[in-house]
């Protein structure tokens, strides 16, 4: 197998890194740690940052003269990456937080840093070291809660961001959660199973001291699955010498994963555009729906609006674009998707460019395959009513602010994809308690959650007039802080 970026020579990589480095309320983290030219950099870092990004413009204030004093010695000051995005946004909710304002420095330092070195054998006989973290930005509401990521651009600052989103998302549904993130700087693309497996048991060998059933809950994240939570939690179970399903969720169902899991994303999606359009006088029943993405997330939310009456007029994935101004047949195409890997060559449906989608008049637009797809470029040509977006980051600043002024709506990602997280805590309540709910008792209790955490982003939206995406930030630090506030400081 070829090694890939996060690989580095087994004779130099075992003696420039040690073998672990935890890091305990941020200054204590040796610069060593971390590589050099292991700074921010493009690819995958896009796809959080842009996930409720202010940062552009923000204020007219610039990062050196709002956050610099915040950035880390191991960041570069110059050019911090997503961190220094997410202090930015902190920065432009504070006007916000009153009195709690004192505590927002809590919100600019993550808790805990861990750094590991994954050395690992691969098929050929040969060592490769991989570079591993796991950040707990924030563990006032609850354990850690956050996927692990396996990618070759996976950075200190994007871990760092990521764990801090979380915490919002955990906080904006009013899970009693804080938010973490962890990530392997590696493409399991360029290697076997064996290896990926390999390098994921030794991963979390390292790290196992950090997490915990009620420390810190990892979950799945890019190209992770159910396959490598079963063996994250297989690897912990042997070090404790116990079975453990509650150490990460997202598990395949015979181990203890939850009934409704793989459906909470797209049907978080779907109770929060249903409420979005309520409040904005559309009636689900005809409403024209375009959907960018027909993976777990899109398909599930194009067949629910569906059952609701909605058309579901667009789909576009990674093969083209598809339409139907009387509505596609979702269960057909969710068939031909599985039977040709794409909409691409689906029978008696329209085939249009990938660009003539985002013109297609709707009334609610749902945006559920990667970061960074609503820009500057298309931004002005959509047509919809409301925008829920599925995926993570997919609009970007200056599209956010291109749509804010044409009136559309915006649900954010961090409330409207967070019915997977919420799951999630479901699938750990019911590890902890060793007792199993219905589906039926789940996506009723997800609706629940998401339902009232729309109303009240909502009512925070009108009472500031500011968009559900400032809401979103508003209450998830607001809620952060008053416990901060109520547990005060050690000593
Ligand atoms: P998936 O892999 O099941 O589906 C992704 C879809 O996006 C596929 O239909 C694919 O064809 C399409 N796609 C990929 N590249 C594309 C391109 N260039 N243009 C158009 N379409 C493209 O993924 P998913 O689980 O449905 O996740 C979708 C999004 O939702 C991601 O941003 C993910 O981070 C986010 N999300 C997912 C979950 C979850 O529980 N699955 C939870 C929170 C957020």
């Amino acid at each position: 197998m070829t090694a890939c970026h996060g690989a580095t020579s087994p004779a130099r990589s075992a003696r420039k890194y040690p073998n672990r480095a935890i890091v305990l309320r941020m200054a204590r983290l040796h610069a060593a740690c971390i590589r050099p030219g292991h700074q921010p950099a493009g690819g995958i870092l896009q796809a959080n940052l842009l996930d409720n990004c202010f940062y552009k413009n923000y204020n007219g204030v610039s990062m050196t003269q709002q956050s610099n004093s915040y950035i880390p010695s191991y960041l570069n000051a110059e050019d911090p990456g997503p961190w220094g995005i997410f202090l930015q946004q902190v920065d432009r909710v504070e006007p916000y937080l009153g009195e709690l304002g004192k505590w927002v420095g809590t919100l600019k330092h993550p808790e805990k840093i861990l750094v590991v070195d994954v050395p690992v054998r691969l098929d050929d006989g040969s060592i490769a070291h991989f570079e591993g973290y796991r950040v707990q930005h924030s563990l006032n509401c609850g354990p850690g809660k956050g996927g692990i990521r396996y990618h070759q651009d996976v950075t200190l600052s994007e871990v760092m961001a990521l764990s801090a989103w979380m915490s919002i998302k955990t906080a904006v549904v009013g899970l009693p959660y804080g938010g973490a993130k962890g990530g392997i700087r590696f493409n399991p693309r360029d290697y076997s199973k064996s290896e990926v497996e390999r390098i994921t048991r030794r991963y979390i060998n390292e790290i196992s001291d950090f997490i915990g059933v009620e420390k810190d809950i990892p979950g799945p994240d890019v190209n992770t699955n159910a396959q490598t939570m079963a063996w994250m939690m297989d690897t912990y179970s042997m070090n404790a010498g116990k079975d453990c399903p509650g150490i990460v969720t997202g598990k395949p169902i015979a181990i203890g994963g939850s009934l409704g899991r793989v459906e909470a994303t797209g049907r978080g999606v779907f109770i929060v555009g249903a409420a979005a359009a309520q409040d904005a006088g559309l009636d689900l029943c005809g409403a024209r729906i375009c959907i960018q993405g027909f993976g777990n997330v899109g398909s599930t939310a194009a067949r629910l609006f569906t059952e609701a009456g909605a058309r579901v007029i667009a789909v576009q994935d990674h093969t083209g674009s598809v339409y139907n101004p009387d509505g596609l047949q979702i269960d057909a195409l969710i068939e031909h998707v599985a039977a040709h890997g794409g909409v691409a060559g689906k029978p008696n449906v329209q085939n249009i460019s990938n660009d003539e989608f985002w013109e297609v008049q709707s009334d609610i637009l749902i945006p559920a395959a990667l970061e960074g797809q609503i820009h500057q470029g298309n931004a002005g040509r959509i047509r919809t009513r409301i925008i829920v977006e599925g995926a993570n980051g997919p609009t970007t600043p200056e599209a956010d602010d291109i749509l804010a002024n044409s009136g559309i709506i915006i649900v954010p990602d961090v409330l409207a994809n967070a019915g997977g997280v919420t799951v999630s805590y479901f699938e750990w309540v019911q590890n902890s308690a060793n007792f199993y709910w219905s589906e039926e008792e789940i996506n009723q209790r997800l609706e629940t959650i998401m339902d009232n955490a729309y109303k009240t982003l909502s009512a925070t939206a009108s009472e500031h007039r500011v968009t559900l995406r400032t809401a979103a930030f508003i209450t998830a630090c607001t809620r952060i802080l008053q416990v901060r506030e109520l547990r005060g400081l050690y000593p």
